[in-house]
């Protein structure tokens, strides 16, 4: 590999710093003098809500149920008790703090699974579009949607086919009850990842992961379901109401391919590429009892990488304990972000039918600026922030954050973390001599 002669990151005599990305050989390069620009640029001026119209600013509001696709599930009040495939003329009976539903426009459509993998949809699915047709208010629901769908898309299937396009694709939306804050005064008081509690975002974690193994299962020709948060529109969202979103596909895409083909020689990649260096180089940022998370070198974004350390490979094979570790070390990583700057939370674990060990892990971007003539000419990406300051600035907000009773305890920041923490456990049924490399 040709940038195995080169260091993955080193800091040169003017202060620019050098990068490489251990998985993806990406080269990034910091410029000194641009680490201290504002993340974001402030916003237009914050607008004065209207009383009630917290509840409907966007599709996603809790006012407007309807102008999303049936519901697969909802949570519902202070335990998150699951309800599953609400009827349209109850939607309103209950308050949804997250809900489920497919994608009116979908990345990878229903028609693309009929159409090219020959996927008929199972009997559940057809027996649950009968029902919803069948209730007066139902009706009109698919009928509106699919009148929209239809617009869109310049095809005018019947509303039979429409409705099980709906409720049987496998491109997933997952919405949190609040656009703005309740009481919020103007519309700026955005409800991000980090604003929710640390119980609320466990619930929302737990249910997208719930969520992952249910389209799984459901689509049998789905290599992988990449799963994702888009917050604000400069990371690609367009609403700026809190959501993530799963998309099954037949392919597990380029990186993928890439990183088994390490992994084929080294079982243990993650630990010795990315958890190895964090320790080496000092950017180790918090853990949790099943979670640690690190600056991530090499990223086109300055970026965090948090690596659940259980033995499990896919997130559905974690336990409950499991996932929430991941989930508070995310969480108050959101939260150290701040609601108004723009990022991606990306998911990676190992594709069921992959022959190798591989972790689950949440990659964390901030997408603060946009790569431009000089990247696309050189593909050498400046990135304002280097992981070291963006370690040096989590570890002071996590801090101060703890300090005001805002993330989950029990999280251990910045050289609090132990070596121990630091080790991967995915690899560990896989056995074998390569293993000692690591244990340290
Ligand atoms: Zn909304």
């Amino acid at each position: 590999m040709s940038e195995g002669a080169q260091a993955a990151i080193v800091r040169m005599p003017d202060g620019t710093v050098k990068q490489v990305g251990p998985l993806t050989g990406t080269r990034v390069w910091t410029v000194p003098g641009r680490a201290h620009r504002p993340l974001t640029a402030p916003r237009d001026d914050p607008r004065r809500l209207a009383p009630g119209e917290e509840r409907r600013l966007c599709a996603f509001c809790t006012d407007r149920y309807l102008e999303t696709t049936p519901e697969k599930s909802r949570l519902v009040g202070p335990t998150f008790e699951e309800h599953r495939r609400v009827p349209a003329d109850e939607v309103e009976d209950t308050v949804a703090e997250f809900r489920r539903f497919g994608n009116l426009f979908e990345i990878v459509s229903a028609e693309y699974w009929r159409e090219n993998h020959g996927f008929r949809q199972p009997s559940s699915v057809i027996e649950w579009a009968q029902e919803y047709l069948a209730n007066p208010v139902g009706r009109l629901h698919l009928e509106k949607l699919a009148a929209i769908r239809a617009n869109a898309t310049d095809s005018a299937p019947s509303l039979e086919e429409a409705t099980l396009d709906l409720l049987g694709g496998s491109h997933d939306v997952i919405v949190a009850r609040r656009h703005v804050h309740d009481g919020a005064v103007h519309d700026d008081e955005l409800v991000s990842s980090g604003e929710l509690t640390p119980d609320e975002h466990a619930a929302y974690l737990s249910f997208t992961v719930a969520a992952l193994a249910d389209i799984q299962s459901a689509q049998p020709h789905a290599a992988y379901v990449s799963v994702f948060q888009n917050w604000l529109r400069p990371a690609g969202a367009s609403f700026e109401h809190l959501h993530k979103q799963l998309v099954a596909i037949d392919e597990h895409g380029p990186q993928m391919d890439r990183e088994l083909t390490m992994l084929a020689s080294d079982h243990l990649l993650y630990q010795h590429r990315i958890l190895d260096l964090s320790v080496a180089q000092g950017l180790v940022v918090a853990a949790t009892d099943g979670a640690v998370a690190v600056a991530g070198v090499g990223h086109r974004y300055p970026a965090f990488e948090v690596f659940s350390t259980a033995a499990a490979h896919l997130p559905q094979e974690h336990s409950a304990a499991e996932i929430r570790a991941v989930s508070d070390l995310v969480h108050a990583l959101h939260a150290a972000t701040g609601v108004h700057v723009p990022t991606n939370e990306e998911w990676h674990y190992r594709p069921p039918r992959a022959p190798w060990p591989m972790p689950w892990r949440v990659v964390l971007k901030w997408r603060i600026s946009n790569p431009a003539g000089f990247e696309g000419g050189t593909k050498v990406y400046v990135n304002t922030i280097d992981p070291w300051e963006l370690r040096r600035r989590a570890v002071a907000e996590l801090t101060a954050l703890r300090d005001a009773g805002r993330i989950a305890p029990g999280i251990r920041i910045g050289d609090e973390v132990t070596r121990d923490d630091t080790r991967l456990r995915y690899a560990d049924a896989a056995g074998g001599a390569e293993r000692e490399g690591s244990s340290a």
